[in-house]
Formats: C-alpha cells, structure tokens, sequence
C-alpha cells in the first residue's frame, strides 16, 4: 500500500516531509506510518480537480461509460474483501466480521451508482410557444470535496465518491486522520480502473491543517461532509464565503420506541443491536431507549443483564462481540460524558467504567445502561458515541412521541409495536430521516439517508443521493427568433 497522497494520478508524497503513525485502537499496535498533508498540498490537489473537470476528461464520458467503472470498482472491491476488511479493522479495531459487512455494503453501494448513473436525462418543459423547445438538462456540480469520519471510514466514503463519480464531477477525498488505509486501496482500485489523471484526488491528514481549504479554496464547488455537529457547523459556515453547495451528515440521538405490545425478544435483542454494535459508534445508534413504562422494570433489568454479558475483544478475537473505540481522547470524551450524566443525578445500571485486564492494551469502555434521566439532561440531549444506552418511560403515545422528538437531532428512530396503525402513526410524527418499524439499523442503498434537524441537510443514497451532485440546467432555445418590438423606435 503507498501510505501517500494521490495527487493528479499520483502517488504523491506530503511536501513539507510530515508523517503520522496509526496505531489498532484494540490494542496500541502500529499499523503504518502514512504521509500528513498540509495545506499546499490539500490546494494542490483541488488545483488538479478543477483543471480535471474543466478538460471535461470525465464529465463528458457517457454515464454509461462512468457506471461501468463504478460497477468494475465494486467488483475489484469484492475480489479484494479480505485486504480491504482487514485494513478497515486495524485501523478501526472494528470486528473483522463487522468489515467483511461493510466491504459488502460498500460493492452494493458502487453497483447501485454504476446502475443509475445513465438515470438523469433530463426532461423536456412546455414553454406554450410550439416556436420554442426548453428543456432541463442535469450537469455535474464541479469539484467536490469529500470529508469523512472513522467510524464506517470508507462506508462514509463510498456514499460519497460513488455518486460524485457517477454525475461526472471530480473530487478531493479527506478520510478522517485516523483511518486512512481504506480509502488509499479505494484510489489504488479507481487508478487501476484507469480514472484520468485529476479526477479523484486523495489528502491524508488532520482536519484543521489538510481539510482546511476544502471549505474556503474559490474552486471547490461543493463539500459534501460526514462528522461532527460543531465541524459540520464550522465547515458550513467556512463555505458560505464562496456559497458551496454543501451537504451535512452529523450525528444523532436516536430513540427506540417500545410499546408494551411489541415482541419482547425481538426488541430487547435491536435495543441491545441499536445502542452496542460497533461500541455504539455508529451515528445512528439506538442510544435513547424511551419504553412504555408497564414493561419497563422487565425490560431494563434483562437488557442491564445482555449487556453486562457482551465480551469485548480485538477485531481477530473470535470470541468478541464487539470492539475498542477510536483513541484515548475519545474513550475520554465518553468517560466524561457518562460523569456529567451522573453528576445531573442519573443512574448507572452497568459499565461506565474502561475495560479491565488484557482490554486495558486499548481503548474499551463497557456497555453501558443509564436510567433515572429526564430531557433537560446532558445525556439524553447529546450525541455520546460510544456503547450508552439512556431509558426513559412513557405512558401514552402522544408522550412516547413529544420524548422521541426532543433533541436537536433527527437522524433516525424506531418504533416497536404489533399494533400496525400505530406504528404508522407514529412514523409520520417522528421528525427523523429514516424509521424503522419493528427493526433497528438496516439501510438500502436505493433508500435515501440523511438527517432532519441538526443531524443535517441533504441525501445520500439513492436517488436524491445521485442529485446531489448535479446542477440542474434549463436551456431555452426559440427555434423562431423574432423582433419584439419592446423598445421599439417612435
Ligand atoms: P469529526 O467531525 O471530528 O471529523 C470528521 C472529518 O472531518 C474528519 O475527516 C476530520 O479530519 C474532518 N475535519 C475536522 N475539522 C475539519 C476542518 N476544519 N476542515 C475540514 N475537515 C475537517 O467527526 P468524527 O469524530 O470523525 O466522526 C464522528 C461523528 O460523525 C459523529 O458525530 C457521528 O455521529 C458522525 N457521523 C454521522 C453519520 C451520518 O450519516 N449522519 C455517519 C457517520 C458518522
């Protein structure tokens, strides 16, 4: 593997010599040693993307033509799986398992771009004059900027650099600092694939320093971002002195609804899923439990009990159900944020402590239920990205609604009831992006994704996902030209 920039068809080393070593957060190993780009180098990449759009080298190639290297991407992904998931797991310290998953999800994803990227023809508009023919035409945006996170490093990447390839445009890719070894294989799989030179660009680095000119740089036409809530908001902010088009994906507080008539078994098992797959760094993790209170002693106690079973462990470990998080800093973040939630008077029912033993090599927190809280508090209201699970009860529907959507956020939610109305209902009152309805956390690449309120704006997936990144054209053309007489001569 290079560990280096990919600058205009290039493997490219960081100009100013800086280096980062990424370590296993399972357990402290160096995993490589990868180049650090600075600014210059990050302006040098968009540099080359915007003269790869100008040329039209890519935008004018047949959609057609620009699917079936989307579709031949998935293929060599397929073909490379094990590579690719292993480099996703050293990085992440996710569950092998887990990366073999997502290295699936990813090739599903490239297929459906390569199928719908020929989808967009256009339409023809009745301009009420038979002299005149208008039509809409849809073009690629320009030069994208691509930023995404380490949670589900090149699952982020691949709802991004899918579409974007598929209208046409060119892009810069910035994975997260911390996990770069995914979207290297990816570059090296679009430079076999013969991408031309400029189109798909890659910058390692830190997001202060390398990501800086992707939401200031005059040529970037649109950054689109998977993250954090306060970058989201400093990138959008950044982008509004050149107007970018600009797409957020953030974070989450989602709730899981459930009814007192719903199966036990069933939601007790995708509470357990929502809130402790992936350690709960997923950002659409069922973090706040919101259960009807004739259930609730039965159906806390037995989850507090699941969860205090799960084993932890590295990505290799047969045995683990599931894994570190990303650092010390962020193993902090969560320690503090389980304290503050205890200071305001909540309950721990099990964890809120680190790993012990052979886990204290890398960065594990243990499951963790929180009881006795209320809205106003600090752990119901934020995202806490890690395996915290808060409950809460209710009595009526219209309660289990008003708590459901409490928070600035709406990424996702769920609902677990056998009552079929009900469930309906409460679909439609839920101010989330996606519902779940007697399941927690599938999603189809031909479904939309994306968040309501500060969990953000704009789609992937799907095909809202392919409209991102195009700009929609009318051309008007009068096949009659004639005087009008507007300003005409006495
Ligand atoms: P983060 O915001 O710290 O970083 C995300 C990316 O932004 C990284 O590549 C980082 O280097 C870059 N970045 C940071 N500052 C930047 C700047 N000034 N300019 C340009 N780039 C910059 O987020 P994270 O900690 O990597 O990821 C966790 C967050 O991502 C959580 O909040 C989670 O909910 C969210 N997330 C959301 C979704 C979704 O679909 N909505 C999916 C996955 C993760």
């Amino acid at each position: 593997m290079p560990n280096t920039l990919y600058i205009d068809g290039a493997w490219t080393t960081a100009q100013d010599g800086d280096t980062r070593d990424i370590h296993c957060p399972a357990n402290g190993d160096l995993v490589a040693t990868v180049d650090e780009a600075s600014e210059a180098d990050t302006v040098a990449a968009i540099e080359a993307a915007r003269r790869a759009f100008d040329s039209g080298v890519w935008s004018s190639v047949p959609a057609a033509q620009r699917g079936a290297l989307l579709t031949a991407t998935a293929a060599a992904i397929r073909e490379r799986k094990e590579e690719f998931a292993r480099a996703e797991s050293d990085d992440t310290g996710k569950r092998i398992v887990e990366s073999r998953i997502d290295m699936d999800d990813i090739a599903n994803c490239f297929d459906y771009f390569g199928r719908i990227a020929d989808s967009e023809a256009g339409r023809v508009v009745d301009a009420g004059d038979p002299a005149v023919r208008a039509k809409i035409v849809y073009e690629p945006v320009g030069v994208c900027a691509l930023i995404t996170p380490w949670n589900y490093p090149l699952l982020q990447t691949a709802w991004k650099v899918a579409p974007a390839l598929a209208a046409g445009n060119s892009f810069v890719l910035k994975p997260s600092e911390l996990t770069p070894h995914t979207a290297i294989l990816l570059m090296e799989v679009l430079d076999g694939l013969g991408l031309p030179a400029g189109v798909g660009n890659l910058v390692l680095g830190a997001g202060a320093t390398a990501g800086a000119p992707l939401s200031t740089h005059r040529d970037v036409d649109l950054v689109s971002f998977t993250g954090g809530l306060v970058t989201g908001r400093h990138l959008m902010a950044n982008a509004a002195a050149t107007v970018k088009k600009v797409a957020l994906e953030l974070g989450g507080k989602n709730p899981n609804v459930v009814f007192a008539d719903a199966d036990f078994d069933a939601a007790l098992d995708n509470a357990l899923n929502g809130a402790f797959i992936h350690s709960g760094l997923v950002c659409s993790a069922g973090s706040r439990l919101i259960v009807e209170e004739s259930i609730a002693p039965r159906f806390v106690d037995e989850l507090v009990r699941r969860a205090q079973a799960i084993r932890l462990g590295g990505p290799y470990d047969e045995r683990a159900q599931t894994g570190p998080l990303i650092s010390a800093a962020h193993r902090d973040k969560v320690t503090a944020y389980v304290e503050a939630g205890v200071a305001e008077g909540a309950r721990v029912r099990c964890g809120g402590r680190w790993g012990e033993g052979e886990l204290e090599k890398g960065f594990y927190y243990l499951p963790t239920v929180i009881d006795q809280v209320h809205t106003g508090m600090s752990v119901v209201q934020d995202e806490g990205f890690g395996p915290v699970v808060t409950v809460e009860t209710f009595t009526t529907e219209d309660e289990a609604v008003a708590l459901a959507n409490d928070t600035i956020y709406g990424l996702a939610g769920a609902v677990w009831t056998q009552d079929a109305g009900r469930s309906e209902r409460i679909a439609s009152r839920l101010r989330h992006g996606t519902i779940w309805i007697n399941d927690f956390g599938p999603y189809l690449p031909q479904a939309e994704w994306g968040g309501f309120k500060q969990s953000g704006f704009g789609r992937e997936l799907g095909p809202t996902g392919l409209a991102e990144y195009l700009e929609a054209k009318h051309i008007y053309h009068n096949t009659e030209p004639a005087v009008t007489d507007w300003f005409a001569e006495d």
